[in-house]
């Protein structure tokens, strides 16, 4: 089965609703390519800007958190009843520096997974090391637990919607990526957990992307390797050249 490479940007808390019209602008077209999926993942303040701006374009907008109940006494937080009233498509969950700074735990990512289905909203679940686990030898096993904990309950149908990204944590804005060879052979590692999780079919459909210092000089490297669906950038996401160059060496 042939998967539909997925590029998508993790701007983490960058960029005012101005800056993000103006990369957006700036990244049309160029950043459309036929049999790639492009996605931006703003924050929430620039979401109802971006998904006007991305009408009749093909690139596609995502949050990158959701709360995993609809509404309530829930301080700062947002729900995918919100996001899906905006017509967003994507949401990041489990990001590391969410399960670090914001105490995430693989119950609630499991729960926002959950949610994000609930709400049509399309789950991009991220899982990975720590570098004391991949020095452990653990790094198999964390994959493991994190992604068993996300797809629980979630059904054969969903699953196949669900995109992993497999984000080595001491890959991420640290300008150490893992090799392509190594992230290939993680993420082949948990295409086949998704595989006795469910069965070859989903196994196949799911897109997996790496994750952790992607830029447009590496791209392609990964993108070469046989279960690779793509990446999620964080930094070289932020500027319009290196976004349109991602997306481009995804083909
Ligand atoms: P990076 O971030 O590309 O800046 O390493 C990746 C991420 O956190 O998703």
């Amino acid at each position: 089965m042939s998967r539909t490479p997925i590029i998508a940007g993790n701007w983490k808390m960058f960029k005012t609703v101005s800056e993000a019209v103006t990369f957006f602008n700036g990244v049309k077209g160029q950043a459309e390519v036929e049999g790639v999926e492009s996605v931006i993942c703003a924050p929430f303040t620039a979401l109802p800007a971006l998904v006007e701006a991305a009408k009749g374009t093909s690139i596609k907008i995502g949050a990158q958190n959701v709360h995993f109940e609809d509404n309530g006494a829930f301080t700062g937080e947002i729900s995918g009843v919100m996001l899906k009233d905006l017509d967003v498509d994507y949401v990041i969950i489990g990001h590391s520096e969410r399960r670090a700074y914001f105490a995430e735990s693989d119950e609630i990512v499991n729960k926002k997974v959950h949610a994000a289905f609930k709400h049509d909203l399309a789950p991009i679940v991220c899982v990975g090391e720590k570098l004391e686990e991949r020095e452990a030898g653990q790094t198999k096993e964390v994959c493991k637990v994190q992604t068993e904990a996300a797809f629980k309950g979630i059904d054969a149908e969903q699953a196949k919607q669900v995109v992993i990204a497999y984000e080595p944590i001491w890959a991420i804005g640290t300008g150490k990526s893992s090799t392509a060879e190594d992230a290939n052979e993680v993420i082949a590692y948990i295409r086949s957990l998704v595989a006795s999780l469910y069965d070859g079919s989903v196994a196949d459909a799911v897109r997996i992307q790496y994750g952790g210092s992607v830029k447009p000089a590496n791209v392609r490297e990964y993108m070469g390797q046989s279960d690779i669906d793509g990446a999620l950038v964080g930094g070289a996401s932020l500027e319009t050249d290196s976004y349109i160059q991602l997306v481009q060496g995804a083909k």
